[in-house]
């Protein structure tokens, strides 16, 4: 039986990986950390089947004896500070856990393939912010790396990470993940904060979305879709990184529009406002990927458009409201 190690599985996409790895039959192992453990012994959505480990990813040496003793096949690092906006008020904090804790992780997977001679497969989550305020769109692998936020610098260095230790003869794969929503996204990202709030104001609940810059624009797919790149990414034959995205871009506005539409709110325009204080210092005018290259490998494609994305959000935040 194939193990898996993954980190992050708090997350919206730790717990979508979890389910997926699980029904292809891998024993699925995750870190839980301590203060979320205490909270909750069992993190929303993690299905009863995956072993927790209680663990803080940034630990070092407790982490590296966990990797020696499961001596897992597959290591996902989906663990992160992933908040773009906190990245400017923790800067260390994201950079102790987004980038040298995940190369501690690289470093732990690499010296478990040496010692037992059996092959680790490494995926990092990477982000599209390491290519910050590309000059053209969409970017693909060859989109020269110039974050412009602490986590966008951050996850560079993790993704160099990756590239190093595949030189040094590991499975490293870098998936740079584009925008990856879901109704588990928590909302601090503004896809869920736009679709639970125009769910209140359906059910006449709120009045009121405040949001920050309306122009940005995104390339938005289905979360469940990107880890099943992740799996294909650690399975393929050869490991090199990849570029995950719809490659379609909407604003803002475009996800608030589509969201009151869909909840059946005309005149969208009077319960909406922009809060200077929720606009960025720096903001990519629009990130959108090319992911031919895991098409083509990796006879990956996303399943869900903005439209029926949006949707799903929505009704979600309308049934639970
Ligand atoms: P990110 O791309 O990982 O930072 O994901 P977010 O969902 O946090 O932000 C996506 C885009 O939405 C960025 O360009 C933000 O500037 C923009 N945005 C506009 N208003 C808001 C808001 O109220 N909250 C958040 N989180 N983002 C907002």
């Amino acid at each position: 039986m194939r193990r898996a190690l993954v980190t992050g599985i708090s997350g919206q996409d730790g717990s979508y990986l979890a389910e997926r790895l699980l029904a292809d039959g891998v024993e699925v192992h995750a870190l839980h950390h301590p203060s979320e453990a205490r909270d909750r012994p069992r993190p929303a959505y993690c299905p009863d089947e995956v072993v927790l480990h209680i663990g803080d990813l940034t630990d070092h040496k407790a982490v590296g004896g966990l990797v020696r003793e499961l001596a897992p096949d597959e290591i996902y690092n989906l663990a992160a500070v992933s908040s773009v906006a906190r990245s400017w008020q923790e800067p260390e904090l994201v950079e102790a856990v987004n980038a040298t804790a995940a190369l501690a992780l690289m470093d732990a997977a690499l010296r478990a393939q040496q010692r037992t001679g059996a092959p680790v497969r490494f995926v990092q989550a990477s982000s599209a912010e390491i290519f910050g305020q590309p000059e053209q769109s969409p970017q693909d692998e060859q989109t020269p790396v110039r974050p412009v936020n602490p986590y966008g610098a951050a996850k560079a260095r993790a993704h160099a990470g990756i590239a190093e230790h595949r030189e040094r003869g590991l499975h490293a794969v870098s998936a740079i993940l584009y925008n990856h929503e879901s109704p588990r996204r928590p909302a601090q990202f503004v896809t869920r904060k736009i679709t639970s709030t125009v769910a209140a104001i359906a059910r006449k609940r709120a009045d009121r979305l405040v949001l920050g810059n309306l122009e940005a624009r995104r390339d938005w797919g289905w979360a469940p879709d990107y880890v099943d790149a992740l799996v294909r990414a650690a399975r393929a034959d050869l490991a090199q990184d990849f570029v995950v995205a719809t490659g379609v871009a909407h604003s803002v506005r475009d996800f608030v529009s589509a969201a009151f539409a869909r909840a059946g709110v005309d005149d969208w325009a009077r319960y909406v406002s922009v809060d200077s204080d929720l606009v960025r210092p720096v903001d990519a005018v629009e990130l959108r990927g090319d992911a031919t290259l895991a098409h083509d490998v990796l006879g990956w494609t996303p399943t869900v458009g903005f439209t029926e994305l949006v949707a799903r959000m929505v009704d979600a935040d309308l049934a639970s409201s």
